[in-house]
């Protein structure tokens, strides 16, 4: 939760369920502070899936703005599983111990994820950042997903820096 301001002080329902990896809810009545509540997978449990189910409450957190400015309706997360997926890697390392679910992954990157994720959590940066001025970008960052897969494998987790010969 440390990695979401957004959500601080807002009480969160935290559950268990074994339909799925997890499940996010914002309920609200008229009226009435909006309720959150996340439930969790607790077999092979990451950071990844707590990060993505918080991600939803953020998504689905009601309009602050509602009369937005260009600028405001930019910086909103926009809804949906992929971009859910993208703005969790994005937000911290943290959230990078596991290949996300709904992005589209080559096999080569989704079996070798370790070695991948720094670099896959690069990209889903320079994609949100691209969103600003290119409405694609999910379709740009599957693109570049692609040409990652087919580069040479990083070494060291992914950090170039650590990868070039001295
Ligand atoms: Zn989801």
């Amino acid at each position: 939760v440390r990695e979401f301001p957004e959500l601080k002080g807002k009480p969160i329902t935290v559950g268990y369920t074994s339909a799925n990896l997890g499940i996010a809810i914002v309920a609200q009545e008229k009226d009435s502070p909006p309720i959150f509540a996340i439930r969790i997978g607790v077999r092979n449990i990451t950071y990844n899936t707590i990060g993505h189910e918080l991600m939803h409450l953020v998504q689905g957190s009601p309009e602050p703005h509602p009369k937005k400015t260009r600028l405001q309706r930019a910086q909103r997360i926009p809804s949906g599983e992929k971009q859910c997926d993208i703005w969790t890697l994005a937000r911290s390392p943290l959230f990078c111990d596991d290949a996300p679910t709904y992005l589209k992954l080559p096999k080569k990157i989704r079996l070798n994820w370790n070695a991948y994720a720094a670099a896959v959590r690069r990209l889903c940066i320079a994609a949100i950042e691209k969103r600003k001025s290119y409405r694609l970008y999910i379709r740009w960052l599957e693109a570049e997903l692609k040409k990652l897969a087919i580069a040479p494998e990083p070494t060291s987790g992914g950090n170039r820096q650590l990868a070039l010969p001295f």
